[in-house]
């Protein structure tokens, strides 16, 4: 099953360097969900080809402008396109009552679809979606204004079947679908054969941690742990970490330091002070601590 997140935009603040804001765009086989929605976030969609109206869930880091000026424009274009599935989106106190005046004074009363907001909150980690592939929890980071990181998990839905136990108590087809879902077996004699005899355990699930924009803060390290992919903020080199503190951002050696403490596999940098130009001296800096680490990519796809 495919895991795959696309880069949409991952500079700070102006879009500068041919680097767009903030916006990540997760798929996970049937299922499209979208990180943030900085400005031209559906120019970026069309760009990388990848259709938003796929998409069934929004998670919104914070309120700043280059997390969200692109929301507006996606939600009258899924609009003009006559989307009819609903939408669930999801950020901190006060996302909706934005949407709704701006879409209000646009002009824009009611959609061609549903939106249901969902106001993050959570002070610590905590599961705010489900559907049939994912679970994602949400945890606060350390931000001028409230501010949320997500975590996505693959939900681990079947079991392998253990082949050889299948023959071995002779098992009939039919009744192997449910086997995969968990359900032990039962045979004609009445003797219970539980399903962990059946099936193989499950591989642990795949999973990414999106964090940004926050200081450095340790406290996310246990909600993080072990992911398959961290995409962490690197606003600037650690020679700026005053100002880093003082703009509550973080520094390529803070991140790196993060993704150590956390025992992450990869970690991805991103919202890059306009400033650079050429991001290897982020890259390096963070592979101090961290040496899998890499500057994102607008436009690439990262698989997990
Ligand atoms: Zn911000």
């Amino acid at each position: 099953m495919d895991f795959l997140i696309t880069v949409l935009g991952c500079n700070s603040a102006i879009p500068a360097q041919g680097r767009h804001p903030s916006a990540q765009v997760i798929d996970l086989l049937d299922k499209r969900y979208l990180i943030d929605a900085g400005e031209g976030a559906q120019l970026q969609f069309s760009r990388y080809r990848k259709s938003p109206m796929k998409v069934s869930a929004i998670f919104i880091s914070h309120l700043h402008g280059d997390h969200i000026f692109g929301l507006p424009g996606l939600l009258t274009t899924l609009n003009l396109l006559g989307r009819t599935g609903p939408l669930q989106i999801f950020g901190p106190m006060g996302l909706e009552d934005m949407m709704k005046t701006f879409l209000g004074y646009a002009g824009v009363n009611e959609l061609s679809y549903e939106v249901r907001f969902h106001t993050v909150t959570s002070p610590s980690k905590s599961l705010i979606y489900q559907d049939e592939r994912a679970l994602v929890y949400s945890f606060p980071l350390d931000h001028k204004v409230p501010t949320f990181g997500y975590l996505i998990e693959e939900k681990m839905k079947y079991f392998n079947l253990n082949r050889e136990a299948l023959e071995r108590y002779h098992i009939p087809k039919e009744d192997r679908a449910r086997l995969a879902e968990g359900a032990d077996w039962v045979s004609q004699e009445g003797v219970l054969i539980p399903n962990a005899s059946l099936t193989l355990p499950k591989r642990p699930p795949r999973r990414y941690a999106y964090c940004s924009d926050t200081r450095y803060f340790p406290e996310i390290i246990p909600w993080i742990r072990g992911a398959d992919l961290l995409y962490h903020e690197a606003t600037y080199l650690h020679e700026m970490v005053d100002k880093a503190h003082q703009r509550f951002h973080s520094t390529a050696l803070q991140a790196g330091q993060i993704a150590a403490a956390a025992g992450v596999k990869k970690l991805l940098l991103g919202h890059f002070s306009s400033k650079y130009k050429d991001l290897t001296s982020l890259e390096e800096e963070a592979r101090g601590p961290f040496p899998n680490a890499y500057a994102a990519v607008e436009g690439e796809t990262y698989k997990l």
